[in-house]
């Protein structure tokens, strides 16, 4: 099937603004920290935000991080896609890595748990709230995309983690003095539109898959949905049209308290990450890195 070039940036343009638009995403001076890996999603959003900037009567400030979870022979070609964009774009980009903050990398701890997700998931969000807030930025920026958003819904369900809930949603407000809110730009977008803008606009992205991915629930819940929208179109639109009328709750419903520890807002101290690293410290003492 050949796709139109412009009508296809459009239609993508569109969508994407009017997420931004009708949830009140960006609000004028704010400063923007965008988690880029170097994957089509989080290049999308850098480039949409760009667009978004030059396009409407609205001045922000973008800013982007790089968060370099030190998997070899993966995540370098991933940084480098990250810079090419950054400076294309002349987007000011930090790399800062999980070496920097607890001395050891993904690759050194992959086997700790049973999924190498976990750690790197709540490690991943750790520093991404800690860095923006260091930088004094008002909103995080993250590239997921609709499906990314049925996937981590239904996952909710399958660990019965119903606390989970106000995550689904466009924005998450601040509830807590040192937490940086966190909006998503591509909500309503469907992955493979993702991939299509990337490809019809030449746009350099890092497209292999991490090697430690097959560890998660969540590429089981991809291939099982994607198994069901071959059969059955529309299917995800579907279930993200469902969630979005059925599930509303408010985020003020969620208290969050401070990390004994490192400060961090958590609904429980000491904070996940503190937990997991004193964890990972007391297997790994005695390990030769
Ligand atoms: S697939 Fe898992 S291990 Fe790999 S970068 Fe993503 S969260 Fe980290
Ligand atoms: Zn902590």
């Amino acid at each position: 099937m050949k796709i139109e070039k412009t009508s296809f940036n459009n239609y993508v343009e569109k969508n994407v603004f009017d997420t931004i638009g009708n949830y009140k995403l960006i609000k004028p001076k704010e400063k923007i920290m965008i988690g880029v890996s170097g994957g089509k999603d989080s290049i999308l959003t850098l480039h949409m935000l760009h667009n978004y900037r030059l396009k409407n009567d609205i001045e922000f400030d973008i800013e982007a991080v790089c968060i370099d979870e030190g998997i070899k022979g993966y995540r370098e070609k991933g940084i480098e896609t990250a810079k090419d964009n950054c400076k294309k774009l002349k987007i000011p980009l930090t790399v800062y890595s999980f070496k920097n903050e607890w001395n050891y990398d993904l690759d050194d701890i992959y086997d700790v748990y049973k999924s190498t997700c976990m750690p790197c998931g709540v490690y991943r969000r750790y520093l991404l709230n800690k860095i923006s807030n260091s930088h004094d930025c008002d909103k995080i920026a993250t590239g997921h995309n609709m499906d990314d958003e049925i996937q981590s819904f239904l996952m909710t369900f399958a660990r019965n983690d119903q606390n989970k809930f106000p995550k689904f949603s466009p924005i998450l407000e601040k509830i807590h003095e040192n937490m940086v809110p966190r909006i998503k730009p591509l909500w309503k977008l469907p992955e493979k539109d993702v991939g299509i803008w990337c490809v019809i606009n030449d746009i350099p992205i890092h497209n292999e898959e991490c090697p430690y991915s097959v560890t998660s629930l969540r590429s089981d819940v991809k291939l099982m949905l994607n198994k069901i929208e071959e059969k059955k179109k529309k299917t995800k639109e579907n279930i993200f049209k469902s969630f979005e009328k059925t599930f509303q709750i408010k985020q003020e419903n969620v208290n969050l308290s401070s990390c004994e520890y490192c400060g961090q807002p958590t609904a429980k101290s000491p904070c996940k990450a503190c937990e997991i690293t004193e964890e990972i410290n007391n297997i790994i003492t005695g390990r030769q890195f």
